[in-house]
């Protein structure tokens, strides 16, 4: 697809496959893409690492000082399709994704300075368009004037059903049922946080994808950026 380039917010809840619809859109149209939710993961991460989150309570003084001595980059690898994050030049792709961090990373991300660091690094990514990115407040907080902006769901089961799958594929002792618990949980902290709550953008598109293949959701997806292009080069 050629034309000009646009930005595209994938905002949903837990593992209803933003990320493999916004890996599949970069790699057709050669955008960047952004995985949010792993910026959080990374300063989460970096909070349990140093023993700044007791039982589940973040200490917020240390996480928000700690925040000015990390950086998070992102590595495209071509051949594998996989998108690689960094901390401090670590790559913690496969740590991030651990029950651990699920667990930590909502409380965490409703602390006011670690969602302002995290928006203007979104931000500076998209200066120059071309750009997919995933989260909760893409559409509505960091990306408002996004030419496409997709409100991505399912069924909590059937969301953790599929986070099941994929992290017992990666080799991973984990129960159906606190996967459940976890999207449940992730699901009521991001609705209902004062600062920039999970909630569908006014313009944003619904895409309820519990009865949808991965296929059907992509050319569904490619046929509105088709759309919105055209109409702007018309
Ligand atoms: O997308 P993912 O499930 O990996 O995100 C992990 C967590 O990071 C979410 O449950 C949410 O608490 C937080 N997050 C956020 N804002 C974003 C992306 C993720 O608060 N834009």
């Amino acid at each position: 697809m050629t034309g000009e380039k646009i930005i595209i917010a994938i905002d949903g809840h837990s593992s209803c496959g933003k990320s493999t619809m916004a890996k599949s859109l970069a790699k057709i149209l050669g955008y960047i893409y952004i995985d949010s939710g792993a910026m959080y993961r990374a300063v989460t991460l970096n909070a349990l690492r140093n023993g700044w989150v007791n039982n589940g309570k973040p200490e917020i003084d240390k996480i928000v000082s700690g925040l000015k001595n990390i950086k998070i980059t992102f590595i495209w690898d071509k051949s594998t399709e996989k998108n690689t994050t960094y901390l401090n030049g670590e790559n913690v792709e496969e740590e991030i994704r651990k029950p651990e961090v699920s667990q930590n990373v909502s409380p965490i991300s409703t602390i006011a300075e670690v969602r302002r660091e995290m928006v203007k690094q979104q931000r500076e990514n998209g200066l120059k368009k071309g750009i997919v990115m995933d989260g909760r407040d893409i559409g509505t907080v960091v990306f408002p004037k996004a030419e496409l902006k997709i409100f991505m769901t399912a069924l909590p089961e059937i969301r953790a059903q599929r986070r099941f799958l994929e992290l017992s594929e990666n080799g991973l002792d984990v129960s159906f049922a606190e996967i459940l618990k976890n999207v449940k949980e992730r699901d009521e902290i991001d609705s209902t946080r004062a600062i920039s709550p999970l909630k569908k953008a006014e313009d944003a598109l619904v895409l309820d994808n519990s009865n949808l293949s991965r296929e059907e959701q992509f050319k569904w997806t490619l046929k509105k950026i088709e759309e919105i292009i055209n109409k702007n080069e018309s």
